[in-house]
């Protein structure tokens, strides 16, 4: 059984008060609300992880991603944070390329398997991001689009690294737009992804991987996403901001 996941993208939001009071709230739900097996994943702006650590150290299916990191080990650098940092204040996750870093950041495949590989060298888990914009949703091989971008950003990895990772398939047309994929077509890609994955480490290294949906994912939206064969949970933005909701599409994994 793969692990099911629902992460929490906070993105450039809150001040400390209202990140403090958000993860209290989500604790508080979860722990009464929240049954069975799955791992909540907190993605606060770094600034803020040392402190909710704290605040989920009791709270085993409570973790930590940073939303990115430098794909350099250290050194002068101003302004970036390394994997090692992360994994020396007990960030087990980062996201790595999110849509929104290869937009306005220029994030390459080639970059962030650069960061792919410092992320695993120091023990701390990539959930790697992927996905297609509508352009080529609608004029392109939009499938073959992602695979490449999984192609070159993980295919380099041994098994048992890749076994260190998590994908989130986001189509960038689904991000903070409101328009979500359908079940359909997000079960249509997460398949063809795992197929990809198969074709290059079999199928029981496929079967493994945990492939978690994301692009506007909401309440109403999560039960038929997350009931999908493929679908191992979610990358929520905008609704993770939000604690009543949020816990919502936890218990929707
Ligand atoms: P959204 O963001 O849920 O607000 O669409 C998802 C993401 O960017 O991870």
């Amino acid at each position: 059984m793969r692990k099911k996941i629902v992460a929490g993208n906070w993105k450039m939001n809150k001040v400390l008060d209202e990140a403090v009071a958000l993860t209290s709230e989500l604790i508080t739900m979860a722990q009464d609300e929240v049954q069975g097996d799955v791992r909540i994943i907190l993605c606060p702006p770094a600034i803020y992880l040392t402190v909710i650590k704290k605040y989920i150290e009791n709270s085993p299916n409570f973790a930590l991603a940073a939303q990115n990191c430098s794909d350099k080990v250290s050194g002068a650098f101003t302004g970036e944070i390394s994997a090692q940092m992360l994994q020396s204040i007990g960030v087990e996750y980062v996201l790595i390329g999110h849509s929104e870093r290869r937009q306005y950041f220029h994030e390459s495949n080639e970059l962030l398997a650069e960061k792919v590989n410092t992320a695993l060298e120091n023990g701390v888990s990539p959930i790697f991001c992927c996905g297609e914009s509508l352009k080529q949703r609608q004029n392109e091989d939009y499938i073959g689009f992602v695979k490449n971008q999984i192609t070159e950003s993980l295919f380099h990895l041994s098994a048992e690294q890749l076994l260190s990772v998590v994908i989130a398939y986001e189509p960038i047309w689904a991000i903070g737009t409101g328009l979500t994929a359908s079940a359909l077509q997000a079960q249509e890609m997460h398949a063809a992804l795992r197929q990809h994955i198969a074709s290059k480490y079999g199928e029981e290294v496929a079967q493994e991987i945990s492939i978690l949906y994301g692009g506007s994912v909401t309440a109403a939206s999560a039960p038929e996403l997350f009931a999908s064969p493929d679908i191992d949970g979610g990358l929520v933005g905008g609704a993770s901001l939000k604690s009543r909701e949020f816990t919502n599409i936890i218990k929707a994994r």
